[in-house]
């Protein structure tokens, strides 16, 4: 059995990691988080945190004892220096939660890399969480919609940098850019991005603790993701009934199946592929072929298959990348909203008009 520390971080953190619990409980009421047990099968620990006590609060399914409130007045206004202020000042109460915890064999920290909170305190954690324990730290990072805004876009560029240098094992990328297409307004596209994400999560942390016909487990993950550029995406595709488990690979490893925009037959640098369902359903000449075509593009491939009598084929596929052009892209704008704000500053210092303004009434009182 495996036991595993999840951690959110700030808003989108927080809700994703309620997603996780809340698929975890298996139940859909919000009083699952009083009277139910989590129905993980690896000892599965969750922590929410956050400077804005009204995002812990909104949270349904994750107890209460794992909502760590740290108070900083209403939040970190997206502003990352004071973020890692607030988290020096609090640091030793944070790591206490997780110590009491016990011990880990793999941890995630989720975020957002464009707000204050969890995109500045996630690469600080992960780097007292590596300098403390063995265990491998990933980070599972949500990239933000790119009309958000220029704050956003500098906190993303500068938030995973700081996490690539925090010695964090890798990074998963989610976009909500990418992923926007989920529809409808601006909350249910986030309902459903984090559905995504939580859903593959927890079919990871499954496959990683299962006993199955062809084994993957948290050694052949941590190869996985030690390829590449450090950088990661995950695809998924369930099959409805008619569909050969050979489509359900090929969508999997498709960009509508990717949580981040890439081509994985040219960007991607290793690969595990685990496909779960009916064993009816599994044919395993369609499954090596699909992974033979996979694995000669972009090298290794570790395959896993999971005998679930009655479930149709479910494929998970996780992706290490060698490069992202769609990285790329986010920095190219990312660096004209650091120079558009950088200007902002410099323009907001010099311009003395409003003083002037002001000045003109220097010694005056009003008279009534
Ligand atoms: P923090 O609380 O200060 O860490 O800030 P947030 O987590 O709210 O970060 C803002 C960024 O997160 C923006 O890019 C939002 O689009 C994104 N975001 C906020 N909430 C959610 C959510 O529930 N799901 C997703 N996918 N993105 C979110």
């Amino acid at each position: 059995m495996l036991n595993i520390l999840i951690v959110g971080n700030g808003q989108c953190g927080n809700r994703i990691l309620d997603a996780i619990n809340r698929e975890a409980f298996g139940k859909k009421s919000p009083l699952a988080k009083f009277y139910s047990q989590q129905k993980y099968k690896s000892n599965v620990q969750t922590i929410a945190i956050n400077t804005a006590v009204n995002d812990l609060k909104e949270m349904k399914f994750t107890k209460a004892k794992d909502r760590i409130h740290i108070p900083h007045l209403h939040g970190v206004g997206a502003n990352r220096n004071v973020g890692k202020h607030v988290f020096e000042d609090n640091k030793t109460h944070i790591m206490r939660q997780i110590e009491e915890r016990g011990n880990f064999d793999v941890c995630f920290v989720i975020t957002s890399a464009s707000g204050g909170t969890g995109s500045s305190f996630t690469p600080m954690l992960v780097k007292e969480l590596k300098d403390k324990y063995d265990f491998p730290v990933y980070a599972v990072v949500v990239l933000p919609f790119r009309e958000e805004g220029t704050l956003y876009l500098q906190n993303a560029a500068f938030c995973l940098r700081d996490i690539r240098e925090s010695s964090a094992d890798g990074i998963i990328l989610a976009d909500n850019q990418f992923l926007k297409q989920m529809g409808g307004n601006v909350e249910s596209a986030y309902n459903g991005i984090n559905d995504m994400v939580a859903r593959r999560l927890l079919f990871l942390l499954d496959a990683l603790d299962s006993e199955m016909m062809m084994v993957t487990d948290l050694g052949d993950f941590k190869t996985v993701m030690s390829g590449g550029a450090g950088l990661a995406t995950i695809g998924f595709f369930e099959a409805d009934t008619d569909m050969p488990v050979r489509s359900a690979i090929q969508k999997a490893l498709s960009p509508s199946g990717l949580l981040f925009s890439s081509d994985v037959y040219k960007e991607a640098s290793r690969a595990m592929v685990i496909i779960r369902g009916d064993k009816e359903r599994l044919s395993i000449d369609e499954i090596s072929t699909e992974v033979e075509k996979l694995s000669s593009a972009v090298g290794h491939v570790f395959k896993g298959i999971i005998v679930r009598n009655g479930e149709l084929p479910q494929v998970l596929a996780v992706l290490t990348l060698e490069s992202a052009s769609e990285l790329e892209n986010l920095y190219a704008i990312a660096v004209d909203a650091i120079k558009y704000e950088r200007d902002k500053k410099e323009r907001v210092a010099t311009v003395k008009e409003v003083d002037r303004a002001f000045s003109q009434i220097d010694g005056m009182d009003p008279s009534y």
